[in-house]
């Protein structure tokens, strides 16, 4: 899939995602992989408006996290632990949103280090899920401005949680991935879903 495709599908996530209150304010970053050798990620650029974004706003950064060519602009902040992610998962895509309820209940389940999501219908929405009685381990990290702190946090929540399909960031918000951004953007709109339902009920399903 060629750079320019990439960025107008991210951009038209980024709109979906901005109607539904889950990257206001500039929040959010969104990457897909556009060359696997080198490894090239298509990412926002830093304090783009998601609701808005156009071809300008989307960087080609290289496996260390920088520009490459001679495009300007600076990557989003958190481009280190997309690079993380898209090693660690083979992912195409990497989709972070700030939602509300990703906000609260990473906060509430901060000191258990994870959320456990069981015994939901919805969970079949996530890639190799079958069936309602999956549960669902959401890893939840320290929240850290340091990037190159929290970018080795993160490699390795994902070596010790290989079937986790997401990760939260504590009082910050999600992070999920899939082979292509439809996987990515199916597994946001899935795990927001499920937040919600758990938040407001304050717990798991009957199973
Ligand atoms: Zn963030």
């Amino acid at each position: 899939v060629s750079f320019p495709r990439l960025a107008r599908d991210l951009a038209e996530v980024g709109r979906r995602f901005y109607q539904r209150g889950w990257v206001l304010g500039t929040s959010g970053n969104f990457s897909a992989v556009a060359s696997a050798r080198p490894l090239t990620l298509c990412i926002t650029r830093s304090a783009a408006h998601k609701g808005t974004l156009k071809a300008s706003d989307f960087l080609p950064i290289d496996e260390r996290g920088q520009v490459r060519g001679r495009t300007r602009g600076k990557p989003s902040a958190e481009t280190l632990l997309h690079l993380e992610i898209v090693r660690a998962r083979s992912a195409g895509a990497v989709l972070h949103t700030h939602s509300v309820w990703s906000t609260m209940l990473s906060e509430r389940h901060a000191n258990d280090r994870g959320l456990a999501i069981e015994g939901y219908e919805m969970l079949k929405g996530l890639e190799g899920v079958s069936s309602h009685q999956h549960r669902e381990w959401v890893p939840i990290v320290a929240n850290d401005q340091d990037m190159t702190r929290l970018a080795p946090v993160v490699r390795e929540v994902l070596r010790t949680e290989p079937a986790a399909h997401a990760f939260l960031i504590a009082g910050h918000g999600l992070y999920t991935w899939g082979r292509t951004i439809a996987e990515a953007e199916r597994h946001v709109e899935i795990l927001e879903f499920l937040f919600e339902v758990v938040g407001r009920t304050g717990g798991q399903a009957r199973t």
